[in-house]
C-alpha cells in the first residue's frame, strides 16, 4: 500500500462497548475517507454486526458463534461484505494485512486473534486485559516478533502510557493505578454477600460491558489491571500500587525518583484512550466532555480494603508467584464470574473460588509457550467449574 492510502484497520469485538466506541472515534476521524475497514467481529449480536459492517464498508464480518453463520450471511446479503463464523474464522480475519487492530474481545477468547494480528505485524490497540494477564511476557514477544506497536487502551494503562517518560525509565519508581472502588465501595461485607448481578453491573462512573462492570464491583478488574500493568511496563510487583479515587478523574499516575508524580486526567470516556491509540503519537480532536475543575471542586483518595476486596490480595500473590499465575487467576475468575451472573454462586464466593483454585494449582507451571498458557487456563477453568457446581469442597485439602 502507498503512504497516501487510508490506513487499514480491524475491530475485534466491534459489537461491544469498546467496539462501538471505536467505531464512533473512527467516524469522528473521517470514517472511510481516513480508514479502510478490514474486519469487524462480534459473537451474539449478528444484526448489529451486519449493520456496522455495511455502514462502514467492511471487507468481512465475523461472528465467533458458528451457529449464527446463516443469520449473519442473511443480514449481509447483497451488501458485498463477506460473512464468516467460528474461532478459526476470527483468526483468519486477524491474519489479514492491517495497520492497526483494536483488541476489544472480552476474556481469554481475545488471546488467539490478538496474537494472530500481532504476528502479522499490525499495531495492537489493547483493550483486552486477558492477553497480558494470562500470557505476559510471551504476549510481548509475539508483538516484538511481528514488529507492530502495543498501544494500551484500558484507561489506566493508557494514562500511564501518556505520562511514562520512556527516556527516564531508570528514574520511574512506581505506578499508581486509580480505582473507582465500584458500586460497593461503602458497603460492609454482610451487605456485599447478598448483592445481585444487576446491582454489581451498575458502575458509578463508567459505561462498560456487563462483565467488566461486575469485575469492577469485585475489584477483580483492578486485580487484572495490576498484573496487566506489571507486564506492560516491565515493573516489579512492589512497584504497582492501587489507590481508590471515587471520582475517576485521574486515570492513573507514575511516580519518579525526584518525588514527582505525573498524572493523566480526563472525563471518564473511553474514546480518549481509543483515539490516542489510533493516532499515536499525534492527538486527535474528539468531542469528549472537557473537565471543569471549578465544578469538580474536589478529588478524594483512600486506601483499598483488601478484606472486603480479596481480589487485590490475590493479584499481588499472582504477581509474586510468577509463572502462569495470571492465567490461573484469570481462568478461575472468568468461570466464577459466569457462575455469579447465572446465579449459582454469591458475590463474595467469586474470590473464594479463585483463591481455592490458586492454592491448588500453584503458579500453574512456567510460562514456556502459549500452549502452556492455554493448559493453565483450562485447568483453572475446570477446577473453578467444579467448585462453582459444589462438587469440590472449598475447604477440602488437596
Ligand atoms: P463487551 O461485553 O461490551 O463486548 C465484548 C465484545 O467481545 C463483543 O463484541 C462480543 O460480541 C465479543 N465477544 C464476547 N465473547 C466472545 C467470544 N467468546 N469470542 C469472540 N468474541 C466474543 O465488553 P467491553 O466492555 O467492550 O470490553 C472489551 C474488552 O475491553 C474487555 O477485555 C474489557 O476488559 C476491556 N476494557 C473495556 C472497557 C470499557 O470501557 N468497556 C474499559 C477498559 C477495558
Ligand atoms: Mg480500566
Amino acid at each position: 500500500r502507498s503512504q497516501s492510502d487510508p490506513r487499514r484497520i480491524s475491530i475485534f469485538g466491534s459489537t461491544g462497548s469498546i467496539g462501538c466506541n471505536t467505531l464512533d472515534v473512527v467516524a469522528h476521524l473521517g470514517g472511510s475517507d481516513s480508514f479502510s475497514i478490514c474486519a469487524l467481529t462480534g459473537k451474539g449480536n449478528t444484526d448489529l454486526l451486519a449493520r456496522q459492517a455495511i455502514a462502514c464498508g467492511a471487507e468481512i464480518a465475523v461472528t465467533a458463534d458458528e451457529n449464527r453463520y446463516t443469520a449473519l450471511k442473511a443480514a449481509l446479503s447483497g451488501s458485498g461484505v463477506e460473512a464468516a463464523a467460528g474461532p478459526a474464522a476470527l483468526i483468519e480475519a486477524a491474519e489479514r494485512d492491517t495497520d492497526w487492530c483494536m483488541a476489544g474481545i472480552i476474556g481469554m477468547a481475545g488471546l488467539a486473534p490478538t496474537i494472530a494480528a500481532a504476528r502479522r505485524g499490525s499495531d495492537i490497540a489493547l483493550a483486552n486485559k486477558e492477553c497480558l494477564v494470562s500470557a505476559g511476557e510471551l504476549f510481548h514477544r509475539e508483538i516484538e516478533g511481528g514488529g507492530g506497536r502495543l498501544l494500551p487502551v484500558d484507561s489506566e494503562h493508557n494514562a500511564i502510557h501518556q505520562v511514562f517518560e520512556r527516556d527516564q525509565r531508570h528514574s520511574i519508581e512506581r505506578i499508581i493505578l486509580t480505582a473507582s472502588g465500584g458500586p460497593f465501595r461503602t458497603l460492609d461485607a454482610v451487605q456485599m454477600a447478598s448483592v445481585t448481578p444487576d446491582m454489581a453491573a451498575a458502575h458509578p462512573n463508567w459505561s462498560m460491558g456487563t462483565k467488566i462492570s461486575i469485575d469492577s464491583a469485585s475489584m477483580f478488574n483492578k486485580a487484572l489491571e495490576m498484573i496487566e500493568a506489571m507486564h506492560l511496563f516491565h515493573m516489579r510487583p512492589d512497584q504497582i500500587e492501587v489507590v481508590v479515587h471515587p471520582q475517576s478523574v485521574i486515570h492513573s499516575m507514575v511516580g519518579y525518583s525526584d518525588g514527582s508524580v505525573l498524572a493523566q486526567l480526563g472525563a471518564p470516556d473511553m474514546r480518549t484512550a481509543i483515539g490516542y491509540s489510533l493516532t499515536y503519537p499525534q492527538r486527535p480532536a474528539l468531542p469528549v466532555e472537557r473537565l471543569d475543575f471549578a465544578s469538580l471542586s474536589r478529588l478524594d483518595f483512600e486506601a483499598p480494603d483488601e478484606e472486603r476486596f480479596p481480589s487485590l490480595r490475590l493479584a499481588r500473590r499472582a504477581m509474586e508467584s510468577g509463572g502462569l499465575s495470571g492465567a490461573v487467576l484469570n481462568g478461575a475468575k472468568e468461570v466464577a464470574l459466569e457462575a455469579f451472573i447465572d446465579g449459582s454462586v454469591g458475590f463474595l464466593e467469586m474470590a473464594d473460588i479463585v483463591e481455592t483454585v490458586m492454592e491448588r494449582l500453584g503458579n500453574g507451571g512456567s510460562a514456556t509457550s502459549i500452549e502452556a498458557v492455554y493448559e493453565a487456563d483450562h485447568a483453572a477453568r475446570n477446577m473453578a467449574q467444579e467448585l462453582a457446581a459444589g462438587r469440590l469442597s472449598k475447604s477440602m485439602v488437596s
